[in-house]
């Protein structure tokens, strides 16, 4: 097909729901959620047709976790034909074996590896997503084998007070490339608003310390800012989520706005017009909710 969407199309494929950690942010967990995992000849398939339809440029597998599937590597190796990609994980069932698989696939066509981890303290870790020995361990095979990977943080209520710390402790200990992402008003987060949600003023004065940390730009810090200031979103003109079962939205948070399918017929009429972007107009947020605006 004539490709409809811009070159440089970023796909965060989700392969499963699954997860062994149950964050108190996550938008994926729940105990009810109630979907049908694909077989690995499924997957395979929606490997193929999500590349085909949309011809990205990367392809990033994600969850749930990834590693839960005993198939995840072999199904990365089949993107890979397809277009660079990489990992979102929790860290947690990264063994020596696996590491090593990962970094020969790493070295031979490159991968981004990024594990999730909100602290250096274990306590504030776990307050909040759990697993910190796991994790740390995940990590140390990471750099026993040496692999590239960076490890993303989500703001929160609680580790904002010790986020420098953190930022310095896994950038002296792990890796220069650190992703800071703000906590993104879903209903699980609504839930736990009051242990999790920084007020917008707070968040603000946080912002500018971090950037601030990270103006001799030592670090690869990505965060969600852009050089006017303004907090980006490229959701359905950069990005898509594919999920397990083939739906297309925008971003793997608004999972309740569905493009269209991965496997429908006429997918390629339904593409010929990328997507608009509408879909936080409708989720409920915490009443201080905007995007924040910040000098850089
Ligand atoms: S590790 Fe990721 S998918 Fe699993 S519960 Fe936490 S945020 Fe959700």
């Amino acid at each position: 097909m004539d490709k409809n969407y811009d070159s440089k199309m970023k796909i965060t494929l989700l392969t499963t729901y699954q997860c062994n950690l149950a964050c108190k942010y996550c938008r994926v967990w729940s105990p009810n959620r109630e979907y049908k995992e694909y077989s690995h000849k499924e997957m395979t398939q929606l490997i193929k047709k999500t590349c085909e339809v949309f011809q990205p440029d990367y392809v990033c597998f994600s969850g749930g976790e990834p590693f839960i599937r005993k198939d995840c590597i072999a199904l990365l190796k089949i993107a890979g034909e397809y277009c660079d990609v990489g990992i979102f994980t929790n860290g947690t069932l990264i063994t020596s074996s696996i590491a090593q698989i990962l970094k020969s696939y790493q070295e031979k066509h490159g991968l981004t590896l990024t594990v999730s981890l909100d602290s250096h303290l274990e306590e504030v870790n776990d307050n909040v997503r759990g697993q910190y020995k796991n994790v740390l361990n995940g990590i140390k095979k990471l750099k026993q084998h040496k692999l590239d990977f960076g490890v993303a943080i989500v703001l929160t209520k609680q580790n904002a007070s010790t986020i420098l710390e953190t930022l310095e402790y896994f950038h002296k200990n792990f890796t220069n490339e650190i992703h800071v992402l703000n906590l993104r008003p879903t209903y699980k987060v609504l839930e736990n608003a009051s242990e999790l949600w920084l007020p917008s003023e707070e968040r603000l004065k946080i912002w500018v310390k971090i950037i601030d940390y990270d103006k001799a730009d030592q670090l690869s810090l990505y965060h969600p800012f852009l050089k006017s200031g303004i907090e980006r979103c490229s959701a359905s003109k950069l990005k898509l989520t594919v999920h397990p079962g083939g739906n297309i939205t925008p971003c793997d948070l608004a999972s309740d706005v569905i493009l269209a399918n991965v496997f429908e017929t006429d997918i390629e009429a339904k593409l010929k017009e990328p997507p608009k972007w509408s879909c936080l107009k409708n989720v409920p947020r915490p009443e201080d909710w905007a995007p924040t605006t910040i000098k850089v």
